[in-house]
């Protein structure tokens, strides 16, 4: 479809932004579709947030994608806020109201797609630290039943502040947290362990959250969960595929959460197929 003076635009905002792997997967399924948007990414620095988005009002942005450092920012500058955004207080995905801009948060969505095919209910997770995607976890595994969520962090006071920030929330009863040093009582318990920290990510590619011999302490019907999506696979999930455990990699969060997303704001089915096609050929040219 040519850019022409009828095309809507779509974006992400972030800083750094230049990395995204957003544009190549939007509009990857813009083109099957043959839907007149384009999505780009916009370089937004933190002290010109509140302009870009009145820029955004005033032009014919229909709506974005939000990312590192603006997912909590943007919250303030909203009329609306879906209850998975005001629960994990971070909003990724924002579409155009009459009221204003809406926000909400699909990582919650993505996380727990490739997860349904099995039943979690009153099993136990275990998640490596407590940052935002921790947070977009603890509330996926809410939603697939999970009995007990334990989160594991290497700062008191941050972990303090991550579990009274649950307050509110019917979760805060199965949320648990723990030091590192926790992990050998709690590796044996684990139903899905998941890493949300970045050890493992591009240049520490050579480490991993869980060594080998704390592999050596998880159930045999253990699911282990990356949400790093390069490299693929990251050596914790070699080691637990040589450890002859289910592995998930957080490509298809990342799939699935920009699906949501473009479902959103074209307010149609999009072709998920294509935008994981696209991500994974773009993944592996970069690889070479
Ligand atoms: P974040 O808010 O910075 O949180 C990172 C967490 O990891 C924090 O709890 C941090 O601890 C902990 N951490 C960092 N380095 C550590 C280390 N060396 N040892 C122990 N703990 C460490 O980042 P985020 O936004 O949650 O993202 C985390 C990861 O998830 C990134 O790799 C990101 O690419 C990935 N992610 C993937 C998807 C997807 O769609 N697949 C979506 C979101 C995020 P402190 O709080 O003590 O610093």
């Amino acid at each position: 479809m040519p850019i022409t003076g009828s095309t809507q635009l779509l974006g992400v905002i972030g800083d750094p932004i230049a990395h995204s792997l957003s544009p190549v997967m939007h509009n990857a399924a813009l083109a099957e579709l043959g839907a007149d948007y384009v999505y780009v990414a916009f370089p937004v620095a933190v002290d010109v947030l509140e302009t870009a988005i009145a820029g955004f009002t005033a032009t014919g942005v229909q709506g974005f994608s939000v990312t590192i450092p603006h997912k909590q920012a943007i919250v303030p500058l909203l009329a609306e806020l879906t209850t998975e955004a005001q629960m994990i207080g971070a909003v990724n995905t924002v579409w155009r109201t009459e009221r204003g801009w809406a926000g909400t948060n699909t990582d919650v969505a993505g996380f727990v797609a490739p997860l349904k095919r099995q039943d979690w209910s009153g099993k136990t997770a275990l998640v490596l630290g407590n940052g935002g995607a921790a947070r977009a976890v603890v509330a996926g595994c809410g939603q697939l039943g999970f009995a007990v969520v334990q989160v594991v962090g290497r700062s008191i006071q941050k972990l303090a502040d991550f579990k009274k920030s649950w307050v509110d929330s019917p979760l805060q009863a199965s949320l648990t947290t723990h030091s590192w040093a926790d992990l050998p009582t709690l590796l044996p318990t684990a139903d899905l362990i998941v890493n949300t920290t970045p050890i493992g990510m591009h240049t520490t590619a050579d480490q991993t959250p869980l060594a080998a011999d704390q592999l050596d302490l998880a159930l045999d019907t253990a699911v282990v969960y990356d949400l790093i999506y390069t490299p693929r696979p990251t050596r914790l999930l070699a080691l637990a595929a040589q450890r002859g455990l289910d592995t998930v990699d957080g490509l298809e969060m990342l799939v699935q959460q920009g699906a949501v997303a473009l479902e959103i704001w074209l307010q149609r089915p999009v072709p998920v197929a294509t935008m994981r096609q696209a991500l994974v050929e773009w993944l592996e040219k970069k690889a070479v």
